[in-house]
């Protein structure tokens, strides 16, 4: 049947402007905050092997002073735990043959399937198609997923495509990634989504990883070859952290300050790379610990500074124009309520500065709420959490799902 064109004009008028209702209810003082954007930040980088593969090399610290009254930040009020790469969680190397035996306690949700509706161009540059069937099956994979919002985002970029589709939430403690691997591969999805604490573990399973997953070693989406089963992974976050930022944002030549060194900071190290920015400042636990990492953004990055500093010794950020928290810190039953740098620091920013947290739950965390406190500019992780779905749902169908649709459905379920 014919799409009427003036009737699918007025429906994503309608879309537009319940989304904009949504957020301007979430953040009155819209001036302050960045919300949609379709940028995808470009540059040349050289990036060739995953941080795994680096040599030695040198690594900068700073001297802050030690003057401290913090009061508010994680580093004195650690009260939950977290499931990322600083708990104990066991890894697929421990994994013994009775470890894995038998069948597994699935905790799956059927979201349910979406009928077909209308169609989108098909993007060109696309390396793999699904091969048509009646319903794709789709699926996201990790430990632990209760507030996962994956499922809500999907479907809604599924039915904006016209695609008959469920994505499952299947929660996978590392010692069954070897079944759910399995179980995946013979059960007929086409696809499947990655989240902690299995980025890395699961790229063991893969026949083929992409340049931006392999650089920085963590994958968040897979496809499975209809017919060869075998499984190829990508790392959307990358360009979902890109995409995020506003359009009127020129990273070129500026100073990036990045909290955390685990996936999700590596994702947006390599997207700031990309952008061909003057330096980026590593803030981490342990400064030591991260000379692998600066060595190998020191030899793939060549245009782009790279130091690294304590992030418990913040005390000056005056020369930073974009700060990214990718630490869990503020995060909804992990540290929430907490910031990983106190307002005092944070006002030390100029005037102008972003700031950035890939948490996307709550919808603003504290250091979200202390940025806009002090007019600066910020985004949200729920952005950064669509734009990844987008591009995963590029990488699954070859097609543009709808932004829009994406984030009311997030917006309704978080
Ligand atoms: P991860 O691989 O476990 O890395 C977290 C990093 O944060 C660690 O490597 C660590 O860096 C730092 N960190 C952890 N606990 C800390 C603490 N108590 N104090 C200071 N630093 C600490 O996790 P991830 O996958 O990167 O995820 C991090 C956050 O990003 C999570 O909240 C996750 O939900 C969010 N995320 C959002 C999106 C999105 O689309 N919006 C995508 C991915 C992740 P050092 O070891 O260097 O100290």
């Amino acid at each position: 049947m014919a799409i009427n064109k003036e009737l699918y004009e007025r429906y994503k008028a309608m879309k537009a402007a319940k989304l904009a209702a949504m957020e301007e209810k979430e953040n009155p003082d819209s001036s302050k905050s960045v919300v949609e954007n379709s940028t995808t930040l470009s540059g040349s980088s050289s990036e060739s092997s995953g941080f795994r593969a680096l040599s030695s090399g040198g690594v900068q610290e700073t001297s802050h002073s030690e003057n401290s009254g913090w009061t508010n930040t994680y580093y004195q009020q650690k009260t939950e735990e977290y499931h990322g790469n600083v708990g104990n969680a066991p890894t697929v190397n421990n994994v013994s043959e009775s470890d894995v035996g038998g069948e597994l306690p699935y905790s799956a949700i059927n979201y349910g399937t979406i009928l077909p509706k209308k169609e989108e161009p098909v993007e060109n540059n696309i390396e793999q198609k699904i091969i048509e069937s009646p319903i794709k099956k789709f699926a996201l994979i990790g430990y632990p997923l209760g507030h996962s919002l994956s499922g809500y985002i999907h479907l809604a970029g599924f039915e904006s495509l016209g695609i008959d589709a469920t994505y499952e939430i299947l929660e996978t403690p590392p010692q069954e990634l070897v079944d759910r691997i399995k179980y995946l591969k013979t059960n007929g999805y086409s696809g499947f989504n990655v989240t902690i604490p299995l980025k890395l573990p699961v790229s063991m399973f893969l026949d083929e990883v992409d340049e931006g997953a392999n650089t920085v070693d963590a994958v968040n989406t897979v496809v499975i070859n209809p017919k060869t089963k075998e499984l190829k992974g990508y790392n959307t976050d990358i360009s979902g952290f890109s995409a995020a930022i506003p359009k009127d944002v020129n990273l070129s030549g500026k100073v990036a300050g990045v909290l955390g060194t685990g996936g999700a900071a590596r994702a947006a190290i390599v997207a700031l790379a990309r952008s061909q920015m003057k330096e980026i400042k590593l803030f981490t636990r342990n400064v030591l610990n991260c000379k692998e990492l600066l060595e190998y953004l020191r030899k793939n990055f060549k245009n782009t500074e790279f130091n690294a500093y304590q992030i418990d010794r913040i005390r000056d950020l005056s020369d930073i124009n974009i700060l990214i928290n990718a630490t869990p810190i503020g995060m909804q039953g992990y540290a929430a309520g907490m910031t990983p740098v106190e307002e005092r620091e944070l006002q030390t920013l100029p005037e102008g500065a972003i700031v950035y947290d890939v948490i996307y739950n709550p919808k603003k965390t504290l250091l979200i709420q202390l940025a806009q406190k002090n007019n600066y500019r910020t985004v949200t992780g729920l952005d950064m959490l669509i734009w990844q779905a987008v591009e995963a749902q590029k990488i699954w169908t070859g097609r543009v799902p709808d932004f829009k649709d994406m984030k009311i459905a997030a917006l309704e379920n978080l």
